[in-house]
C-alpha cells in the first residue's frame, strides 16, 4: 500500500504541525480530517519525496485505534512500521 502525506488545511495543528503520513490502500478515499485532532486536512501529492526528519508522526495508539498503519521514513527509500497491524515491518521503495 502507498504512503500518503497530509497537511491540515489551516496549516496549524498542535499535534501535526503541517504534515503527517498515513499508509492507505490505493482505493481508499482520502482522509478529510486529521485522525489525531479531527481538523480538516488534505492530501499532499508529492508523497515520500521529502527529506528524512521532516515528517511528523502521529501517536501510534491514535492511529491503531482507527485502523491505520503508519510508517516512518528510516533512510533513503526505507520505511519502518511504527503503528498498526497491516503490512510488513519494513518497506523498501525504489
Ligand atoms: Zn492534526
Amino acid at each position: 500500500m502507498p504512503i500518503y502525506e497530509y497537511s491540515p488545511d489551516s496549516g496549524q495543528c498542535d499535534k501535526c504541525p503541517g504534515h503527517f503520513e498515513v499508509m492507505q490502500s490505493m482505493g481508499a478515499a482520502p482522509l478529510a480530517t486529521c485522525p489525531d485532532c479531527g481538523q480538516a486536512c488534505h492530501r499532499v501529492i508529492s508523497a515520500v519525496s521529502h527529506s528524512v526528519g521532516k515528517g511528523h508522526l502521529l501517536a501510534p495508539k491514535s492511529l491503531e485505534s482507527k485502523g491505520f498503519t503508519q510508517y516512518r521514513k528510516a533512510g533513503d527509500g526505507y520505511y519502518e512500521k511504527t503503528a498498526g497491524q497491516e503490512g510488513p515491518d519494513v518497506i523498501h521503495r525504489g
